[in-house]
């Protein structure tokens, strides 16, 4: 990052009558941080001297754990159905589409086919590793810990002035969110650096663990006593110990699923010790199966995520959905196959 990518991002604002900022569906706390960021910081910044149409578009339900980030400001989104209430026809219409935290169109659900087919200007801020080359302008780092700590460098170079301590939460829930609590993707000494700067510009560090952390409704703990208990499996590949979970359709609706409430229940299933890979798949509907997998130290399971299920993410952290495939069959694959990764 260096100041002049941040001159050439502030110029592609400046350029463009009509903006979409954009994040991924199953939104986390690192996708809304980066977008609350940017909704607050053009307000502050850009709006005084820059007369456009802009939109923030979530591409899926916001879960109610998140809905704090943008309580009292719903209007300034569009989130979800409202593709189908004007949401097709902005995103059709903007000069300039702005992704965050995703490095493929497929990510942004409904929108990725007009995104694929759009004539816009396409910029991209991620921390992925990059899988479309559809972009003219990439500001990328897979080194840092989240979009809203890369985020947070680009905006400090523009007007560091501007960022207000709204700002600082959200991109610190971001931060926190993508690190687990500072347990993963946090090795670097320049993510402490972004975080004090984020408390000096008012973050209030423990409000924003408490909300992430501490404020989970009654029936996903249920939920996550359920899976250790009776859905939680410890399997022997090649003198390697994995663990998976599954979860069907009408399991989540016994427990009363809600998106969101299985964020972070995976780590149950890392963090035993001698496990090197975790999986879940989860029957979200009849022919939807929705995969994560993490795995500790140097194993990389993002190849895996690709070659076998056509996902993606982070060496250690990846994901997937799955759409022509049972429960039984994706746990076949995982297990089958996963000795590839050791
Ligand atoms: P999660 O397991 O939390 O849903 O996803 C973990 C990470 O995997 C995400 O941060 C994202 O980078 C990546 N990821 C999740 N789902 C997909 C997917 O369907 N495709 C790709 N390419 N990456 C995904
Ligand atoms: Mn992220």
């Amino acid at each position: 990052m260096n100041q002049d990518l941040a001159n050439k991002f502030e110029n592609y604002i400046l350029c463009a009558r009509s903006i979409v900022v954009c994040v991924h569906k199953s939104p986390d706390p690192d996708a809304v941080g980066s977008l609350v960021a940017m909704q607050r910081f053009y307000d502050n910044h850009f709006a005084k001297k820059h007369d456009a149409e802009i939109h923030y578009i979530i591409p899926d339900e916001l879960p109610d754990h998140l809905q704090w980030m943008i309580e009292g400001e719903r209007d300034k989104y569009l989130i979800d159905d409202d593709f189908q209430k004007g949401g097709e026809r902005i995103f059709n219409d903007a000069e300039l589409i702005v992704c965050m935290d995703l490095a493929d169109s497929a990510r942004i659900a409904m929108y990725g086919p007009l995104f694929d087919k759009s004539d816009a200007v396409k910029v991209n801020i991620d921390h992925h590793p990059q899988i479309c080359d559809d972009f003219d302008f990439v500001v990328r780092d897979m080194s840092v810990s989240s979009t809203s700590e890369l985020l947070f460098t680009l905006l400090s170079l523009i007007s560091v002035d501007s960022i207000d301590s709204c700002i600082a939460n959200a991109l610190y829930a971001g931060i926190l969110g993508d690190t687990g609590s500072f347990s993963y993707s946090c090795d670097k000494p320049s993510t402490y650096y972004v975080v004090a700067e984020l408390l000096t510009l008012g973050a209030e560090v423990e409000k924003i663990h408490e909300l992430l952390f501490n404020n989970y409704p009654y029936a996903r703990t249920q939920l996550l006593g359920y899976v250790l208990d009776k859905k939680l499996k410890l399997v022997k590949v090649n003198n390697e110990m994995v663990s998976y979970y599954t979860l069907s359709v009408s399991e989540l609706e016994e427990y009363h699923y809600k998106p969101g409430y299985l964020e972070n229940v995976i780590n149950y299933a890392l963090n035993i010790k001698g496990v090197k890979v975790a999986a879940s798949f989860v029957q979200r509907n009849n022919n939807l199966i929705r995969i994560s997998l993490r795995s500790k130290g140097k194993i990389r399971i993002n190849e895996f995520a690709s070659n076998y299920f056509n996902g993606g993410g982070h060496p250690n952290a990846s994901g997937a959905t799955v759409y022509d495939k049972s429960l039984e069959e994706c746990v076949d694959i995982y297990l089958k196959n996963i000795q590839e990764v050791f």
